[in-house]
């Protein structure tokens, strides 16, 4: 749709910089948080619709939705107040139905010295020339990968073309970065490739398919960040499957998968993690609780 004569599409998103929150955040894989944490700017609302959305309370599109209409000179001096405490990356989280903004913030932000690290956190349903064009723009493409299976795409995700969309996503993503994961002295990336995976409750199999994709199609040298965060929002609270956490063997069966494909470069997290990954976006500090 055409956003600057106030038309809203499937996402619901203006023409201005609709911005759920801008903050320090420190519960990040270790290469992108560190203990100075990173600035991510969340952007409201999403291009996907995702049933038992972590972030439902600034992803939904409709009016619902959290978020601020922000200047961009306002944004731009969010950002870089945090930078100005000693913070080294920018993470832009859930950037894919505006890319254009997200593209003047990495321009202006560019010019700063020290320049920071751009890292692009996607849900990789992205189009193959729009991340052609992002080349040499960003820093660390942190995509997920939901899903490989369409029909449960288009069942929690309103997408059944996920599986094609993504794969393309990644590999374009995996043709600029490699296998390697860039690191500066203290140990923070600063560039490269980091494959999220969210295991779902009683789906294992479309996890595995997931992980074979990445060994299969890109390597096991990727590096993978597997999370097991997955906590029942209000939404499905009720459902017979999203309404409960993962299990222990659940998410063992997915890593025992994870070793067999060869993995070796990455992040597991403690089933408990459900706990701390808790954001409550009407709170002025909504990841307080993040170790
Ligand atoms: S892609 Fe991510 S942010 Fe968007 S609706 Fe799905 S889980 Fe939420």
């Amino acid at each position: 749709v055409d956003r600057a004569v106030g038309e809203l599409g499937y996402c619901h998103t203006g023409a201005g910089f609709l911005v759920a929150l801008i903050c320090r955040h420190r519960g990040e894989e270790p290469v992108l948080g560190g203990e100075k944490g990173i600035c991510n700017v969340f952007f409201s609302h999403c291009n996907l619709h995702c049933v038992y959305c972590q972030n439902w309370q600034i992803s939904a599109n409709s009016e619902e939705s959290l978020g601020h209409e922000l200047a961009f000179e306002e944004v731009l001096a969010r950002v870089g107040s945090i930078l100005d405490e000693g913070v080294s990356h920018v993470g832009f989280v859930s950037p894919s139905h505006v890319i254009p903004r997200m593209v003047s913030l990495i321009e202006a932000l560019s010019r700063r010295t020290p320049k920071p690290v751009m890292v692009m956190n996607t849900n990789a349903y992205d189009r193959v020339e729009t991340l052609r064009g992002l080349e040499g723009l960003i820093d660390v493409y942190l995509p997920d990968l939901k899903y490989m299976d369409s029909e449960l795409a288009g069942r929690l995700s309103d997408a059944e073309d996920y599986p094609e969309v993504a794969s393309r996503a990644l590999r374009e993503m995996y043709r600029q970065k490699g296998s390697r994961l860039w690191l500066d002295e203290e140990g923070m990336a600063t560039s490269g490739l980091i494959v999220r995976h969210l295991v779902l409750p009683g789906q294992v199999e479309n996890s595995k398919r997931c992980l074979q994709f990445i060994a299969e199609e890109l390597s096991p040298s990727v590096h993978l960040s597997l999370l097991a965060q997955y906590r029942p929002t209000p939404n499905v609270a009720r459902d017979p499957l999203l309404g409960r956490r993962v299990t222990q063997e659940e998410y063992e069966a997915v890593i025992e998968e994870m070793e067999r494909l060869g993995f070796h470069n990455g992040w597991t997290q403690e089933l408990d993690s459900a706990e701390n990954y808790n954001p409550d976006f009407r709170e002025r500090h909504p990841f307080e609780t993040d170790g």
